[in-house]
């Protein structure tokens, strides 16, 4: 039955940048479908591992800085597959953003921003591959791209290298991995209102000028990206891959 193609028993996720925000929304939808979870972030984790326990997963938190990813991937794969037995599923979630114009914009920035966006799931996702691989029973990586994988964006050149890098990484994995079964997609999340987006919703003048330009009229939820998410996770989307697909409330048609 075609709802089955959806459930994810019996897999194992990891999602990064799991403990607020989009992240936890993507932890608890891949749980609620059947999963097992590893949530991997710098911050306290324990509401998302709440839900998730209560959802009667079972569940993994990993402490790690994923701007030290070529460290850090090693050992957030290698403690999973102990811990858990596997790796089915990989969301590369975690990500900030640093705003400053581009004739000032710091190295520091650019290259904290570049890091965390850009070079952890490449690295993570190197050692998920080689685990999927060596599992022999495919797998799924879903990479968080953005609408600045599409557009330039103002005052963010760190965050749009980064971005527009990752759809183009969505391809390259999608090409040499594809013979694995293994499925890499992006999900480029259109304005959510999140920690993230704090400061412009904070700002009237942009708030508005945000609000007038999506077409379904208001700020996307972390609940509206979990969804697309579990489809990309799942056998529901075996003949999808190197793409990136945007949940933007219509903001791209515009
Ligand atoms: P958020 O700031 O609420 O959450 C980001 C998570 O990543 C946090 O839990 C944070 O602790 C974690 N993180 C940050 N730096 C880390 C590090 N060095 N190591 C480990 N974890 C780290 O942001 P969000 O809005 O939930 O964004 C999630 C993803 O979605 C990001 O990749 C972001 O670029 C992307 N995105 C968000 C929006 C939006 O409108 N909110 C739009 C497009 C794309």
């Amino acid at each position: 039955m075609i709802l089955d193609k959806f459930k994810l028993d019996g897999k194992v996720a990891v999602v990064t940048g799991a403990g607020r925000g989009i992240g936890q929304a993507y932890a608890i939808g891949l749980a609620e479908a059947g999963a097992d979870v590893a949530l991997v972030d710098v911050i306290d984790q324990s509401e998302t591992a709440g839900k998730i326990k209560a959802l009667g997963r079972k569940v993994l938190t990993l402490s790690a800085d994923l701007s030290k990813g070529e460290e850090e991937a090693p050992r957030i794969i290698a403690e999973v597959v102990k811990e858990l037995g596997g790796v089915d599923i990989l969301v590369n979630n975690a990500g900030i953003i640093k705003r400053e114009p581009f004739t000032e914009h710091s190295a520091a920035n650019w290259n904290l921003v570049l890091s965390i966006n850009l070079s952890a799931p490449f690295f993570l996702s190197q050692q998920a591959a080689k685990q999927m691989i060596a599992q022999g029973r495919g797998g799924k990586i879903i990479n968080i791209a953005s609408m600045l994988s599409f557009q330039g964006g103002i005052l963010v050149p760190g965050y749009a290298a980064s971005k527009g890098g990752i759809k183009s990484l969505t391809m390259l994995m999608a090409n040499e991995l594809a013979k694995y079964n293994i499925c890499c997609n992006a999900i480029a999340p259109g304005y959510i209102a999140t920690e993230n987006t704090r400061p412009i919703r904070e700002d009237a003048a942009r708030n508005k000028a945000i609000l007038d330009r999506i077409p379904a009229g208001r700020w996307g939820t972390p609940e509206d990206l979990a969804a697309l998410c579990v489809f990309l996770a799942s056998p529901a989307s075996d003949y999808m891959n190197g793409y990136t697909y945007a949940c933007d409330g219509g903001w791209l048609a515009r």
